[in-house]
């Protein structure tokens, strides 16, 4: 009796806090990389569509929680408040970081609800703009002509640009001919290789588009398998794929979390927001517009999101154990 009046209890609270859900507190977006990069780009206009989405009352932050290729943002969030209100935003890290980190504060499978994918991003490999080479295959002799004299940026152990750099100089058979320099975020970093402090960088379309397009870094290769021939800018480079590494292929995906035991009212409110603003035709413009493909079908099911990154969670580890080096 006791029992069923404590469950009644719980049920009826659950209840109450779906109905009060959002409220006036503010939605908190995490991007666990510095502003202005492109996963901090998603989170924005992803917060302006699910604002939206959700009627217009929700009130959406987002907040940079940069660090330890973005492992300190998604502990803030593991460890966060679990009613609806602290939701992280990341990319293929959210699989990488559990091969390459050894001692995390939380774990990945567990300490998250999964709310759905949100996006695919192919990227670009780019230069400084000051490098003498204008295609592929002179950018590839000059770095073997200049081994041990270069460098490459990225967003930290566990990011994606850490981890497409690290899949293209195995390939190029050239691991030692650059030195590694990270940063909080792939923003920070570009500001660098603008400035020519740094040699090159792989990272995100919705981050360097725009800086080829102004002439600020040379571009010399896109890493999927097939060529981008719907976008304007971006169909006129080559494939590494193309450019002899044969079967390079990498696409960059972010999803949408919120911490494990949030209520199941608030996470279907929320999913079905996500689903809302995935259909947003301003939000896919502006993804688009950034090489960037917006997913509308069942992977924004959380059920199989999660079985998704499950599955590249074990696929990295893998291929992590292989490479043998790791962030801790
Ligand atoms: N593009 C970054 C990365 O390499 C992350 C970021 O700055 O958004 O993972």
């Amino acid at each position: 009796m006791k029992k069923l009046f404590v469950l009644a209890l719980a049920a009826t609270a659950i209840f109450a806090q779906a109905q009060t859900f959002p409220g006036t507190k503010p939605i908190s977006l995490a991007v666990p990389f510095a502003p202005g990069g492109p996963t901090d780009r998603v989170a924005r206009d992803l917060a302006e569509a699910m604002r939206k989405a959700m009627g217009g009352s929700a009130n959406f932050v987002v907040e940079n929680v940069a660090g330890a290729g973005g492992s300190i943002g998604m502990a803030k969030v593991a460890k966060a408040a679990p009613d609806g209100h602290s939701l992280l935003v990341h990319h293929i890290g959210m699989a990488a970081v559990p091969g390459l980190y050894r001692k995390l504060t939380f774990n990945v499978a567990t300490d998250f609800e999964y709310l759905g994918m949100i996006n695919e991003v192919p990227m670009t490999l780019i230069g400084k703009p000051q490098l003498p080479a204008n295609t592929y295959r002179d950018f590839e002799n000059y770095i073997r002509a200049n081994a041990g004299k270069l460098n490459i940026a990225h967003a930290g152990l566990g990011s994606a640009s850490h981890l497409c750099g690290l899949m293209w100089q195995s390939r190029l058979k050239a691991t030692e001919a650059m030195t590694t320099i990270p940063f909080g975020g792939t923003a920070p970093a570009m500001n660098a290789l603008v400035g020519g402090q740094v040699d090159m960088m792989c990272d995100q379309t919705t981050n360097t588009t725009g800086q080829i397009e102004a002439g600020r870094v040379k571009a010399f290769a896109v890493t999927t398998a097939k060529p981008l021939s719907g976008h304007k800018l971006l169909k006129d480079y080559p494939t590494l794929n193309d450019m002899g590494m044969k079967g390079f292929d990498l696409t960059i995906w972010h999803g949408l979390y919120a911490p494990k035991g949030t209520p199941p009212a608030v996470l279907k409110q929320l999913n079905d927001a996500l689903k809302i603003a995935l259909k947003d035709p301003e939000f896919i413009k502006r993804q688009e517009g950034l090489g960037a493909v917006v997913v509308t079908d069942n992977r924004v099911e959380p059920a199989n999101h999660k079985a998704f990154v499950t599955a590249e969670t074990a696929k990295l580890k893998i291929a992590i154990d292989a490479a043998g080096k790791y962030a801790d």
